[in-house]
């Protein structure tokens, strides 16, 4: 079924009894040219475009619980490509332009809104980080503005602009971030890829990822093996039986790992959004460019950031890496 304004009132007017599941319930099959560990954003994502774009529907989603859940279904929800390094900003533009279509490609409402992200600035050394990264971004084609302080209360006057502990003094802003639905993400991208043959599997573990040859033939799952003519685990899952990362640098248990599992977890900066304003996301807590201008920041009075940074291994300049 497609989506529009015709089937909506249809549906209304039959008292919403023609509604369709979004994907199906499908079977498994023995064997699949590609199985995908993870029916999260990324893993049903790929599914999607792997079908879409390069004719694969020989495809499978495993997920073993249910499709979005996940991180894609309790994230903050923010769209934006206003990073620093150049890979970052080049991949991350990519991933903006793929949003501003994506509820047309996926004939799906994301509720894709392009309201705006702006990241406040405390001090000037956070300035400077903002600074240095608006203009990265600039060099790169994305859109980023630096605002003082009275732009931003022009913007958005009801914030506190007089807190002690963290004056807003601007923001970087960037026009076309925003946010969007995370979970009909989710959705949106499995019915795109289960209306071009791809399996959705729910409720369905994947416990090890069977090696022969040096080869890898295929998964064991909690629904038994199927074989595999290539294996993506999106998202690094938890495979009981599959490189553990945590094994690869010596460590003897997940929990004692001497490498963080994501460097943003250690990121705190909060976000709030209302209907018609920017999702606003200060950093008044170490972000990264927050830990960096504070690592540098000749201030005598360490601000939260300072603290952190003194104390974190991964500061400053692993940070930036
Ligand atoms: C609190 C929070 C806020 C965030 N805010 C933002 C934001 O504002 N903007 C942004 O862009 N990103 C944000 N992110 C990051 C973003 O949500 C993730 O990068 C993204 O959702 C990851 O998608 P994924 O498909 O890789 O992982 P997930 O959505 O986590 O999907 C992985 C799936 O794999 C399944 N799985 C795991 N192991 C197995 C197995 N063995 N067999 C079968 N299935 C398995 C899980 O059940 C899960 O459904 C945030 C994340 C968090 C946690």
């Amino acid at each position: 079924m497609r989506y529009s304004i015709f089937s909506v009132i249809g549906q209304a007017l039959q008292g919403n009894t023609g509604w369709k599941p979004v994907w199906r319930d499908a079977e498994l099959r023995p064997a699949y040219d590609v199985v995908i560990v993870g029916g999260g954003g990324h893993g049903l994502a790929t599914a999607f475009y792997l079908a879409k774009e390069h004719g694969m529907h020989n495809v499978a989603v495993l997920e073993k619980s249910w499709l979005g859940s996940g991180n894609v279904g309790r994230n903050t929800t923010i769209i934006r490509s206003n990073y620093l390094l150049p890979g970052n900003t080049a991949f991350y533009e990519w991933s903006m332009k793929l949003w501003e279509g994506l509820e047309q490609d996926l004939n799906y409402n994301a509720m894709v809104s392009q309201r705006g992200v702006l990241n406040l600035y405390h001090s000037d050394a956070q300035r400077d980080a903002y600074a240095r990264r608006g203009n990265a971004m600039r060099l790169h084609g994305v859109d980023a503005e630096l605002l003082d302080r009275e732009q931003v209360r022009a913007m958005l006057p009801y914030l506190d602009f007089d807190n002690a502990r963290f004056p807003i003094q601007g923001g970087l802003l960037q026009r076309r971030g925003g946010t969007v639905r995370h979970d009909a993400v989710a959705w949106g991208y499995a019915r795109g890829a289960d209306q071009r043959g791809v399996d959705i599997v729910q409720n369905c573990e994947v416990t090890g990822i069977r090696v022969e040859g040096g080869r890898v033939v295929g998964v064991d799952t909690s629904k038994g093996f199927m074989r595999a003519g290539k294996v993506g685990a999106r998202r690094a899952p938890a495979i009981p039986r599959a490189s553990p990362r945590w094994r690869a640098c010596g460590c003897r248990s997940r929990a004692t790992c001497c490498r963080p599992s994501s460097r943003r977890a250690s990121s705190r900066s909060s976000t709030t959004s209302s209907p018609s304003a920017p999702a606003i996301s200060t950093s008044a807590s170490p972000t990264r460019a927050g830990w960096c201008s504070a690592a540098t920041s000749t201030a005598t009075t360490p601000t939260p950031s300072a603290a952190i940074c003194r104390r974190s291994r991964t500061c400053a300049r692993a940070a930036w890496r």
